[in-house]
């Protein structure tokens, strides 16, 4: 690029408006400028015929209105004539323009470089995680390189997933095996189902990294873009999770924005599991137990049948007492909301000094996510009340006149104490059960209203029986 046109200088926004200085920022300039957000001095061949009019104007304004490219072939615009010392000062700023453009330059130069790095390590990462997962027909492709790779095992040493056992991970490059063994029992990281041998050791997210790990190396070679981008992944993996893990552990949440939703047979949370399609199966959005059953097999309930079922036992408990359902009492305090707020932002900050190259791993970004949910959820908790952001004060105001009602789950969350799940019942512990100290408060409220609006109903018909005896 040759040197900058008079009209580049001034107009740059490598450079400040102080850098310039007055004089040359009172210059006055003409342009056509065109609908691009390129300039040209008005009788530019160049200018094309939807440009705007003719306009003079000076530097400062031109600079204030934004952006602006000049045509390379015209300047850009009829510059007023420099002054001795307006020439002077122009000069002394091209070589400062020059020496920006060019780290800015250097700048995309490494960006460009940083992305097509991301992208090749992606590529390798993509191919490995073919490799872990078993996928046949990738694997018969990737076998024609083997050749070039070394020979040598490569092993790591993990926690077994079953038992307190050590177990060992490892990728053979020719055969191109990936395989897991607990040193107490081979069956562990397995299950079998119909002759099938499933490798649940993969479903741990730790394992799944440290796996590709064993691979990616190997069929990267010597290009280094795959250990530039991850080789930190399982570390800052670790890191993120504990460092959430020891914060939850320290602040136990003070609000509740999901219903504490239990395994019916074991106690154990259930967590949300996504809707999913794997080959020709259809996996629903379910909840599935944290815990590994001693039969063996996973405690899954699908989420629509279990929320249908737990909404249709509180509005049968509501219908009759929809004032319940905004009682006061059950109102957030502004303290806990402001606490629960000041939480999730901690965790948010946690969560991405932690993250490093850990960042797009499934797992990771479902929890970032969720984050950015519930700080959403408190905002406006905190700015319309907590029942009104449940849809609770909509279902009072509603709930008597409508068969069915979704509830919001945080109106779940407020209405119930536990849901415990098992295959065949759903158990709903409300806040509003027989006899507890809360369901009696609001009954006798309730019955003190009824009783008010009775006696002034009595007062009424009294006044209308003796105004007719009267007559
Ligand atoms: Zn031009
Ligand atoms: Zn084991
Ligand atoms: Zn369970």
């Amino acid at each position: 690029m040759g040197k900058p046109l008079p009209m580049e200088v001034i107009s740059s926004t490598l450079l400040t408006q102080d850098e310039l200085g007055t004089a040359l920022a009172g210059l006055t300039v003409t342009i056509r400028a065109s609908l691009t957000g390129v300039v040209h001095s008005p009788r530019c061949r160049q200018v094309g015929k939807k440009a705007e009019a003719e306009k003079t104007m000076t530097v400062g304004e031109l600079r204030a209105a934004g952006d602006v490219r000049p045509c390379r072939t015209c300047g850009g615009a009829i510059v007023e004539k420099l002054s001795h010392d307006q020439t002077e000062q122009l000069e002394a700023l091209v070589p400062i323009l020059e020496a920006r453009r060019e780290q800015m330059r250097e700048a995309e130069r490494k960006e460009r470089e940083e992305q097509d790095r991301i992208r090749r390590a992606d590529m390798i990462d993509e191919r490995a995680h073919h490799i872990v997962h078993r996928w046949d027909w990738k694997i018969e492709e990737e076998k024609r390189t083997v050749g070039r790779y070394p020979t040598s095992r490569r092993i790591a040493a993990v926690p077994c997933t079953d038992c307190e056992a050590e177990a060992v991970i490892s990728f053979d490059p020719r055969s191109l095996d990936v395989s897991y063994r607990c040193q107490a029992d081979p069956e562990h990281g397995f299950v079998h189902l119909n002759e099938e041998s499933l490798a649940i050791w993969q479903s741990n997210d730790e394992n799944k990294l440290i796996a590709l790990g064993l691979v990616a190396p190997v069929l990267a070679g010597r290009d280094d873009a795959w250990t530039k981008t991850y080789a930190t992944r399982v570390d800052d993996y670790r890191a993120t999770v504990s460092a959430l893990e020891a914060f939850d552990e320290e602040h136990p949440p003070p609000l509740r924005l999901v219903p504490d939703r239990r395994c019916g047979d074991c106690s154990g949370t259930l967590r949300l599991g996504p809707r999913a399609t794997t080959g020709s199966q259809r996996i629903e959005a379910h909840y599935s137990c944290e815990n590994r059953h001693a039969d063996g097999k996973s405690r899954r309930h699908e989420q629509s049948s279990v929320d249908e079922r737990v909404d249709r036992i509180l509005h049968r408990r509501l219908r009759d007492h929809p004032s319940w359902a905004t009682a006061a009492e059950l109102e957030p305090s502004r303290e806990k909301v402001a606490a629960h707020f000041g939480d999730l932002t901690k965790k948010t900050e946690i969560f991405d000094a932690h993250i490093g190259a850990a960042k797009s791993v499934d797992q990771l970004v479902k929890i970032r996510s969720r984050l950015v949910e519930e700080l959403e959820l408190v905002r406006e908790i905190h700015e319309r009340g907590g029942l009104a952001a449940a849809g609770l004060t909509r279902y009072a105001a509603g709930a008597p006149y409508v068969r069915h009602w979704t509830f919001t789950d945080l109106a779940r969350a407020f209405l119930t104490r536990r849901i415990e799940v098992t295959g065949d019942s759903i158990k709903v512990v409300t806040v509003f059960e027989d006899g507890t100290p809360f369901q009696r408060l609001l009954r006798s409220r309730e019955i003190r209203a009824e009783l008010a609006e009775l006696s002034q109903r009595q007062e009424e018909l009294e006044r209308e029986l003796a105004d007719l005896d009267r007559e």
